[in-house]
């Protein structure tokens, strides 16, 4: 035995030691929302918000959209913009591997290497999330400069950049956390609100609950409509893993 596979085979005993008859294990520390990474999201967007609106204002009397959009775009402040959300992805994906590896410690007991989790899936997860995001910024101020009046009201522009900010942080957030999930083999949740006065009455009845990614809960009573954590508008709720013994064929 290589000291490698000595190595492997402890953490498999204290694993199943851990589990002892049991088949799942709910994750003993509760998953949090990513808080400081939406904070930086947001001051991110707001860079490109003052950039547009300073723009815009000098067309006010000379409007042009393409004009308008091109200097935009070309101007370094955006080009910058567009980096450091590319970064921001980045750590957000870092941030949440390292708060399930701890998760792990804390439940199972055992230390993983970070690595584990810096799949070439991942990478590409990652590589998506940021090009949309990045897609979506350039669309959101086409169809500003398209709408049929276009918005110069200084904080109804600012609060559309804050929202794009925040509506993205919280799916790639999801989108991040499940992959990460699914490659530890989680296939349930407990469903973890922020517990805040601002969570909705129909999430904190979900508080605390299991649910398969497969068969979400019914997140929205009005409409019926099901969802995992996030995927309802606004929602900051995420997902706590429940693991499951299956683990041990996820951790070579
Ligand atoms: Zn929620």
């Amino acid at each position: 035995m290589t000291s490698a596979e000595r190595k492997k085979a402890a953490i498999e005993r204290k694993i199943k030691r851990k589990f002892g008859n049991r088949q799942k294990l709910a994750s003993k520390t509760k998953a949090t929302y990513p808080a400081d990474i939406e904070d930086e999201r947001k001051k991110i967007l707001l860079a490109i918000f003052a950039l547009y609106y300073r723009t815009l204002d000098r067309y006010q009397d000379s409007f042009d959209r393409d004009v308008i959009y091109k200097e935009v775009m070309n101007r370094r402040v955006v080009k910058n913009s567009f980096k450091r959300i590319r970064e921001n992805a980045e750590k957000l994906y870092e941030h949440q591997a390292a708060a399930l590896n701890k998760q792990i410690k804390d439940t199972l007991g055992v230390e993983l290497s970070d690595d584990l989790f810096d799949t070439k899936e991942m990478r590409k997860l990652v590589d998506e999330i940021a090009e949309s995001d990045i897609n979506d910024v350039k669309e959101t101020v086409d169809k500003l400069l398209d709408a049929a009046e276009v918005i110069f009201e200084r904080n109804r522009l600012r609060n559309i950049f804050l929202f794009l900010a925040v509506s993205r942080v919280i799916r790639s957030n999801a989108a991040i956390t499940r992959q990460l999930h699914e490659q530890m083999g989680v296939s349930e949740y407990v469903w973890t609100t922020q517990r805040d006065n601002r969570v909705r009455d129909s999430h904190r009845r979900l508080d605390g609950r299991i649910f398969k990614y497969s068969e979400p809960p019914v997140m929205n009573e009005k409409s019926g409509e099901r969802g995992n954590p996030g995927d309802d508008f606004g929602c900051r709720c995420v997902a706590t893993p429940v693991f499951g013994i299956n683990i041990l064929e996820h951790i070579a």
